[in-house]
């Protein structure tokens, strides 16, 4: 692990260390101005006329109003070039942001709606990544998205899909929505079929519902990984229990406070996680609609929570930890990050020595 950094130099640390990204909706990450474009191409008779008008579509007063947003803007997604325009866009961001590993999640049944095939719309997903030559250094992986507004015998269709399909690219399956209307174990019957195809598994729990929700993702849904995890704090034997299985938690700090979890980052309980060992991960959820970068989100917990770079480097190799990957692959990222870090914190002290010897 790195030494600490000095403080002057934090914010020049987050901008450039590698990160991990693992709680990532791509329908979450479409740009005001490409969800524009899309509907000029799309539908232009019913197209806002600028992308201030757009902006309107992103804001919403509460879950389900979010939810709704996120599936207007997601409509203008009709086609499989179209999914890989924007699918390329979010690469690019991550890139620019040195996001290194990312497991991000795609609403295919969207898609499969609309006529096109599960392996059609995994294969377009993946050329994009293939679009990268390796010295950016971005691996991506897939999870399919499964939605809690769909009914448990259409999510369990598509999970034998995926199952079936087994296509590399597919990591896992993830469960979104608003817990509070469609609980966890209506789920049950899906998520075995993922178990028992060795799909990974990881479930939003905690968020709109307390830390029941969250027991039930573990006892009925089998997750390896809880997506937020923010309301498990209400409850000190979960918090023992997600610490003592080493149950990860894709924490997404400002998608919290904008959905009104929590009442503000000061009480957010991300720290108090991080402080009894949780293995916790920094993500930005729906980085465009939240207008956030998860540079941003690393900002914000070192603020809040009083992080240094040790602290930080810790949470992102929480990542690699918390990810899908296979044990090879772990091991191998964690080392490259790790010497990535390392090398980083040195350079960055010596800019600060040579800065401080030349005044
Ligand atoms: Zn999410």
């Amino acid at each position: 692990m790195v030494a600490g950094v000095v403080e002057k130099n934090l914010k020049e640390f987050i901008k450039r260390m590698p990160k991990v990204e693992l709680h990532l909706h791509l329908e979450g990450s479409i740009r005001p101005q490409t969800a524009l474009e899309l509907m000029r191409r799309n539908d232009p008779s019913n197209a806002p006329i600028n992308s201030y008008d757009v902006k309107k579509i992103y804001r919403f007063d509460d879950l389900s109003g979010f939810v709704q947003g996120m599936r207007n803007v997601s409509d203008n997604i009709q086609n499989l070039a179209d999914l890989q325009q924007v699918t390329l866009e979010l690469f690019h961001s991550l890139i620019e942001q040195n996001v290194q590993y990312v497991e991000y999640d795609c609403a295919v049944q969207k898609y499969i709606d609309l006529g096109f095939s599960l392996e059609e719309i995994v294969d377009a997903l993946y050329r994009c990544s293939l679009e990268f030559p390796i010295k950016n250094r971005l691996k991506s992986n897939l999870i399919i998205n499964l939605q809690r507004s769909h009914t448990p015998a259409k999510v369990s269709a598509l999970v034998k899909q995926v199952a079936e399909l087994d296509h590399p690219y597919i990591v896992g399956v993830g469960l979104s929505g608003d817990e509070s209307s469609y609980p966890q174990g209506l789920f049950a019957r899906a998520f075995q079929i993922a178990k028992q195809a060795g799909l990974h598994r990881t479930v939003h729990a905690g968020e709109a519902a307390g830390a029941a929700s969250v027991w039930d993702a573990l006892t009925q849904l089998h997750a390896e990984r809880i997506d937020h995890g923010t309301r498990a704090i209400d409850d000190l034997k979960l918090v023992r229990y997600l610490q003592e299985h080493e149950i990860p938690l894709t924490q997404c700090l400002s998608s919290n406070i904008n959905l009104n979890v929590v009442d503000g980052y000061e009480n957010h309980p991300f720290g108090e996680f991080y402080k009894r060992g949780l293995c916790v991960t920094l993500n930005t959820d729906d980085p465009q609609v939240f207008g956030i970068s998860l540079t941003q989100e690393f900002e914000i917990a070192a603020q809040y929570f009083d992080l240094d770079s040790d602290d930080l480097a810790r949470i992102v190799l929480n990542g690699i930890t918390a990810s899908f990957e296979n044990k090879q692959n772990k091991l191998f990222y964690h080392k490259r990050i790790e010497k990535e870090l390392t090398f980083l914190e040195n350079e960055l002290r010596q800019e600060y020595v040579n800065e401080v010897s030349s005044i």
